[in-house]
């Protein structure tokens, strides 16, 4: 018997045994200390009945199950809130076994008293905290999701109800990349860092959340899935795309103004050395002609006189058309040059035309009319059209040497007058065909044959004026024909 005093006197679990009626036989050490430290209640004595030395509330409970253990004979649990002496709350758990003999009638009862303060003390903490969570997610001013590894939503907070009209019961055991989610994401890689996504609402408007992701894990570290934790930035994302757009618009209105500004300053480079060398050659030879007159004015034969005074002739022509083509074009750029419309009789206006440029020309090339078919009056103004007719058929004939005759064929077509002017000649690379409108630009081919490169920017400039166009079908080697559309003035 000492034997098992020591042991029960060792075991950590109060013990209690009684007999059927709860009268109580033998108790250990734990069971003496646990009991004095409890209000209310008596010290623990053998001899005395259990519900006697027990705290007076649970009398009624403790005679309650003393009683089903002499009729059900099986053990019976109970676990009970008590305050020790110094007011703390102490939690019991309490287990009556029942022990039978040989008849299988009840001899003993065992009570096997465990405290378990510490545990329910953890688990209060634990549930607390559990709830504290779950109301900071609820309440949470941030959408929070939380999707298994398949991206079945399994949480969603008030917030994201709030954002996307979808309410909990819409979204629950649904994938997020079907009801939701517009980007993709890989739910076994998850994402980098913070990310803006696409969504879509429940009316369908599309809107942008920033969204992070973590994954949730077990105890042992496997992934089961993930909490998205997001913020709609939709109007933020709509005034940085605003923003975005105003200064994509503002750098190329930008980056336009510099080209102009580049073009203008490259035009004023190009157009100084044009003057200089197209000032230069004429006033050479007139000072060269001059001189040998000069000289020789004594014996100079009629004929080479004639011959040098035409050359004279031939140079200031050729300076005067110059001045006027830089006058023209220096009209047309500062916006002075106005439309002036009137009747051209066009029959005559167009063979004078041609006259005045074989004139100019020496008579090199045969020019080949077409005119057939073209009312008597055309209202246009009179000038611009010359600009245009007399420069194309300059450049036809100046860029056809050798060559023998140029064509230029009018018609009038509706409300159109359309121009061709062919020939023959050196033809136009491909590259330089758009760029030859642009003032003061020739092309490589040329440079031995006199230019100034403000003719066909000068063509261009009056066919805004008359809402004209103009195009170039060319062929180095073979030749080029220009053709000019412009509309009858109404
Ligand atoms: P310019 O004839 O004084 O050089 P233009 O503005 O009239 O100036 O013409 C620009 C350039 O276009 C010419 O220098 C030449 O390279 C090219 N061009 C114009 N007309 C013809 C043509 N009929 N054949 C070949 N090249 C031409």
């Amino acid at each position: 018997m000492d034997f098992l005093d020591s042991l029960l006197n060792n075991i950590d679990e109060a013990v209690i045994i009684t007999d059927p009626t709860g009268r109580i036989l033998l108790f250990n050490e734990p069971a003496l200390i646990q009991n004095n430290m409890l209000e209310a209640t008596k010290p623990l004595k053998e001899g005395e009945y259990l519900i006697n030395v027990s705290n007076p509330k649970r009398r009624k409970v403790i005679s309650g199950i003393i009683k089903e253990l002499n009729t059900k004979k099986q053990n019976e649990k109970s676990f009970v809130e008590y305050r020790n002496r110094q007011g703390a709350t102490v939690y019991l758990d309490h287990n009556f076994v029942p022990v039978l003999n040989t008849e299988n009638e009840l001899s003993h009862i065992y009570l096997f008293v465990r405290d378990i303060t510490p545990q329910k003390v953890y688990e209060k903490k634990l549930t607390t905290q559990a709830t504290n969570m779950h109301t900071l997610i609820e309440q949470a001013n941030a959408v929070i999701i939380s999707v298994d590894t398949l991206g079945y939503i399994t949480d969603w907070n008030t917030h994201s109800s709030v954002i996307t009209g979808f309410q909990k019961d819409d979204v629950f055991a649904r994938k997020i990349s079907e009801i939701l989610i517009i980007d993709h994401i890989d739910m076994k890689q998850g994402m980098d860092g913070i990310r803006e996504i696409m969504i879509r609402t429940k009316n369908g408007e599309p809107k942008s959340l920033l969204l992070s992701q973590t994954p949730n894990k077990t105890g042992n570290g496997d992934v089961i899935g993930y909490t998205f934790v997001g913020q709609d930035v939709t109007e933020l994302t709509g005034y940085r795309k605003s923003l975005e757009k105003k200064i994509a618009e503002r750098t190329q209105q930008a980056q336009e103004a510099l080209a102009n500004e580049r073009k203008a300053v490259e035009a004023k480079g190009r157009f100084v050395s044009m003057t200089s060398h197209e000032l230069r050659t004429p006033l050479s030879t007139i000072q060269f002609a001059t001189n040998y007159i000069r000289r020789n004015h004594a014996k100079i034969s009629d004929d080479d006189l004639k011959g040098r005074l035409e050359t004279i002739d031939r140079q200031v022509s050729n300076m005067t058309q110059l001045l006027e083509d830089v006058l023209a074009y220096s009209r047309a750029e500062s916006g002075a040059s106005t439309l002036q419309p009137g009747p051209i009789a066009l029959k005559d206006f167009l063979n004078n035309s041609v006259e005045e440029v074989g004139h100019h020309n020496g008579n090199s090339h045969l020019v080949i009319k077409d005119f057939r078919h073209l009312p008597d009056v055309f209202k246009q103004d009179e000038k611009l059209l010359r600009n245009i007719i007399i420069n194309l058929l300059n450049n036809a004939i100046k860029y056809s040497p050798g060559k023998d005759s140029v064509e230029m064929v009018v018609r009038k077509v509706h409300n159109d007058l359309i121009i061709t002017v062919r020939d023959q000649g050196i033809g136009i690379e491909h590259n330089d065909q758009t760029k030859i409108f642009d003032p003061f630009v020739r092309s490589d081919q040329v440079s031995h044959i006199q230019g100034t490169g403000l003719g066909l920017s000068i063509v261009k400039k009056s066919l805004d004026l008359m809402k004209g166009s103009i195009t170039v079908d060319s062929q180095p080697g073979f030749g080029s024909a220009f053709t000019v559309i412009i509309p009858e003035y109404q």
